[in-house]
């Protein structure tokens, strides 16, 4: 079975993993821990990283120190993996769900700008201007755009609408690390970016996550909450309630052999994308997600519509490619089947309906990929 996505672990991290072993620094006090953090903020450009334990618990932290409340709304997109919705319900916040584009899968900006203006108005409160629903009062706080699939959405547009409306900004980069819009990174638009390193991303520490941002006092805060907010190193004083949400060293060293091989690998996944695109360039009826011409993305997973997406799905997984389909549009799930949705065509559904992702691993080989192609070839023509 040729695998979708599988990590590529070729580097120091047998060296770097043994060194923790060796020395008893396994846990979440360690050098690694830093020097992961600082690789990856580093890399996008961002002044500050901190790691945690994956990419969901920083989407949380994010929010908590944003200063989400229980009563707020969030605005995300309506077709994304289930992370970005899970994490505004642990700080207890609602979401408004958005439908996305046709063409790239990313949030729709029109619609959003279109309902934040007809349906939301903006009140002076404790010296801050906020925007509130004008159905229900509610303070509409945040919007946690997700960069799915590593490309972009028109991030120009997007901060004329979060600076008209006041909204904080949480990029949703888990999926995202090396993506850029006109030359600046994925995860530093907004006030935090957060990025996921789990099995399945571009580069992985098993499970891990780092969140960036440029502000000093939000990074401060972040690392604080994330180690049980002790006080002292001394004493055991905690000044509010924290979070164990710390990457343990172990992992981190991982992460910082991923990080040295991470140029390369993000090379690796751009001339697949684009074998990709040239081979199943005409065949059947296979439509690729669009990329704006200011959006370079990382190519994670190659993903096309079909109408035969069903049939194609299990004729791959039958003949040794391993394949899957997208998510489930999140209005479509029952905790989110009564959340405000804001969308005229309901483009999430037939994206879902159509979508398959096909072997993406860093590490495909040539060979791999030129059976994936042939193995999609063959299928359309059984049609
Ligand atoms: C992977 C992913 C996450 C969550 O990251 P974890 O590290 O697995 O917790 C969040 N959002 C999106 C869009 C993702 O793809």
């Amino acid at each position: 079975m040729i695998p979708l996505s599988v990590p590529n672990l070729n580097g120091n991290e047998w060296k770097y993993v043994k060194d923790c072993l060796d020395t008893g620094w396994i846990s979440s006090a360690g050098s690694y821990v830093n020097e992961f953090e600082t690789k990856v903020a580093d890399s996008v450009g961002a002044k500050y990283g901190i790691a945690c334990m994956n990419g969901t618990v920083g989407l949380q932290i994010a929010q908590i120190i944003a200063g989400v409340l229980p009563s707020d709304y969030i605005i995300a997109p309506n077709l994304t993996f289930i992370a970005t919705l899970n994490s505004i319900k642990y700080t207890g916040a609602t979401p408004i769900l958005v439908d996305v584009y046709q063409d790239t899968w990313q949030m729709d900006l029109e619609l959003l700008d279109n309902f934040l203006n007809e349906q939301t108005e903006l009140k002076l409160t404790d010296g801050k201007w906020h925007s509130y629903h004008k159905s229900d009062g509610k303070r509409i706080f945040a919007i946690m755009p997700v960069h799915v699939l590593g490309n972009m959405c028109d991030m120009d547009y997007l901060k004329r609408i979060v600076d008209k409306y006041h909204l904080v900004v949480i990029e949703d980069s888990a999926e995202a690390l090396g993506t850029r819009y006109n030359g600046k990174h994925a995860g530093t638009f907004g006030d935090f970016g957060v990025f996921s390193f789990n099995g399945n991303k571009i580069i992985s520490t098993g499970g891990g996550g780092v969140i960036v941002t440029d502000n000093p006092t939000f990074a401060k805060k972040a690392r604080h909450l994330t180690t049980q907010a002790k006080v002292s190193s001394m004493d055991y004083i905690h000044d509010e309630i924290g979070y164990n949400y710390r990457l343990v060293n172990i992992l981190a060293a991982v992460g910082v052999a991923q990080m040295e091989q991470f140029p390369e690998l993000l090379e690796n996944k751009k001339t697949m994308d684009a074998f990709y695109r040239t081979e199943l360039k005409g065949v059947g009826d296979i439509v690729f997600q669009d990329i704006r011409n200011d959006v370079n993305p990382n190519c994670w997973l190659f993903t096309f519509k079909t109408s035969h997406m069903r049939a194609l799905l299990e004729y791959l997984n039958a003949n040794g490619v391993q394949s899957r389909p997208f998510w489930m549009p999140m209005n479509q799930l029952e905790m989110f089947k009564n959340s405000i949705y804001i969308s005229t065509q309901n483009q999430s559904a037939k994206i879902y309906e159509d979508c398959i992702s096909i072997p993406s691993s860093a590490g495909i080989t040539f060979n791999e990929l030129l059976i994936v192609v042939q193995t999609i070839k063959n299928f359309y023509q059984t049609l």
